[in-house]
């Protein structure tokens, strides 16, 4: 018998049911990876994580060869071109059967079934993404949670009654192979300052568990201290499981944490919002069709404020956390979730700007980018989401800087003309610099928030006289 398995963002050979099952009747095992640039650019994917998936791509090559499993890299430009390519690949290398864990963007799943009604062969596939498979966790009228909390009780309660399955890496197959170095195409910026790979991944978890879960609850809203695991890239591109996430916690703690209070709980739930919103993007195929997840909220009267976007993407509204968390975004393809939360309220909110639009930035710019995450937290941040807050929830940004940066050592390390303003006024700096920085260049706050609240809410209020 000759397997193929299918690697996509599933990028680990440990904890890998398609690959695990693949192996596991003593097949020969051969593996393929399906570059498609042209969707890469269609998705509008970063820069910066096509280079983190080439390098990781290269070290899951390295692993597979020391299994005795070769990679072959095969290029086509869309998601249209992949089901030929891949008949045409079995075939010929005479393959009985294709194995895969799922993805769950709709053109993923469209792909996936064009594949399977053009294959020849059986083309098998696994839940490799999530803890608890999607669809299984529903209502008592058998829908899809719309709301987090219920959808937690229910996913916590599957945990505790048929506990997590961690699949090991799967035995050698044969003597280790050669394998000729391998890279991705086209426009690329450098992800280096992430190491590649499973076991750079596995060090990081390790030592945030050891170092971090227990403090996590208390640290996690400061983006300028180390509190959060910054696992984020490598759980999207499938480097880590969330499996591995809950072994190490439960290697940690000696149990896993089943309510709040309990040690290491806060970091479990954001592994349960991460699940959520990949379930939701199954339920509900308009998440990925750039539609709201509350229908009523299409008819919102969004700003076409170019002058506003362009100010926010660049860090130039004269709101400064949210300019230096932009700026660190452009400049890392990453961001703290708090301050994600912020410059989302701050741009849907006091700029009044369609969240799609913040959507597509942050896709083009991360290096965690990922389609469920991204969309479920911008339409979380918008009103237009899966979310029991209510509409009038707005961030004020300039409290939240106070609360989550009140020293400004975030704000002073991405803005540098903000370096000499003392700490008292570095929320509200533009009297101070204007008396003591002559032609400091920092510009005044873009927009009054309190009006901007206000209109934020009306905005709101007016789809309410529309029923
Ligand atoms: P930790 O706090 O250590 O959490 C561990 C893991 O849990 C994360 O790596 C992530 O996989 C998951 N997680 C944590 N918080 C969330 C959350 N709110 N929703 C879903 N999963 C979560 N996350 C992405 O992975 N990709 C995105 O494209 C993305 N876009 C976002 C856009 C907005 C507007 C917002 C508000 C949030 C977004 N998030 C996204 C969620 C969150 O901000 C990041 O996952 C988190 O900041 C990553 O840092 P970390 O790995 O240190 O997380």
């Amino acid at each position: 018998m000759r397997h193929l398995v299918w690697f996509r963002t599933d990028l680990r050979v440990a904890d890998n049911p398609a690959l695990y099952e693949a192996a596991a009747d003593g097949a020969e095992v051969e593996a393929v990876y399906i570059d498609c640039p042209g969707q890469w650019r269609c998705h509008g994917n970063s820069s910066i994580q096509r280079d983190f998936m080439s390098r990781n791509l290269q070290v899951l090559n390295e692993q597979l060869a020391q299994l005795g499993i070769p990679l072959t890299v095969l290029t086509v430009d869309t998601f249209a071109e992949v089901p030929a390519v891949l008949a045409s690949w079995l075939t010929t290398h005479t393959f009985d059967a294709l194995y895969a864990n799922r993805e769950l963007g709709i053109d993923e799943r469209r792909r996936d079934k064009a594949v399977q009604q053009t294959l020849l062969v059986p083309c098998r596939v696994y839940n490799g993404d999530c803890v608890v498979d999607h669809g299984s966790l529903t209502t008592r009228s058998g829908d899809m949670y719309k709301v987090f909390t219920p959808f937690a009780k229910s996913w916590l309660a599957s945990l505790r009654a048929s506990g997590y399955r961690l699949l090991p890496v799967p035995e050698a197959l044969g003597e280790p192979l050669s394998c000729e170095p391998l890279s991705l195409s086209g426009e690329r910026v450098s992800s280096e300052a992430w190491s590649a790979g499973e076991a750079a991944a596995a060090q990081r978890l390790t030592q945030f568990c050891r170092l971090s879960l227990r403090d996590y609850g208390e640290l996690r809203d400061f983006p300028a201290e180390d509190g959060t695991s910054s696992l984020s890239p490598y759980l999207a591109l499938g480097i880590l499981s969330p499996n591995q996430c809950l072994a190490a916690i439960e290697a940690e703690l000696e149990q896993l944490p089943f309510s709040r209070g309990e040690p290491g709980f806060v970091w479990l739930n954001e592994l349960i919002w991460r699940e959520f919103y990949r379930h939701l993007l199954v339920a509900f195929p308009r998440l990925s069709m750039e539609r709201a997840f509350k229908p009523e909220t299409e008819a919102l009267q969004w700003s076409q404020d170019d002058e506003g976007f362009r100010a926010w993407r660049e860090g130039q509204t004269g709101y400064p956390i949210v300019d230096a968390a932009m700026r660190c975004l452009k400049q890392t393809g990453w961001m703290h979730n708090r301050l994600r939360m912020i410059v989302a309220s701050f741009l849907t909110k006091d700029l009044h700007i369609d969240w799609r639009r913040g959507e597509a930035w942050f896709m083009s710019r991360l290096i965690d980018g990922e389609l469920a995450a991204n969309n479920g937290g911008w339409q979380w941040a918008a009103g237009t989401g899966a979310d029991a807050a209510p509409y009038f929830r707005v961030f004020n940004p300039t409290t939240q800087g106070e609360r989550f940066d009140a020293d400004g050592d975030f704000i002073r390390r991405w803005l540098p003309e903000l370096a000499e303003v003392p700490t008292r006024v570095i929320h509200a700096p533009h009297d101070w610099l204007d008396n003591h920085v002559p032609g400091h260049g920092y510009p005044k706050p873009i927009v009054d928030h309190k009006r901007a609240r206000l209109h934020a809410i009306a905005m709101f209020d007016a789809l309410k006289d529309r029923e």
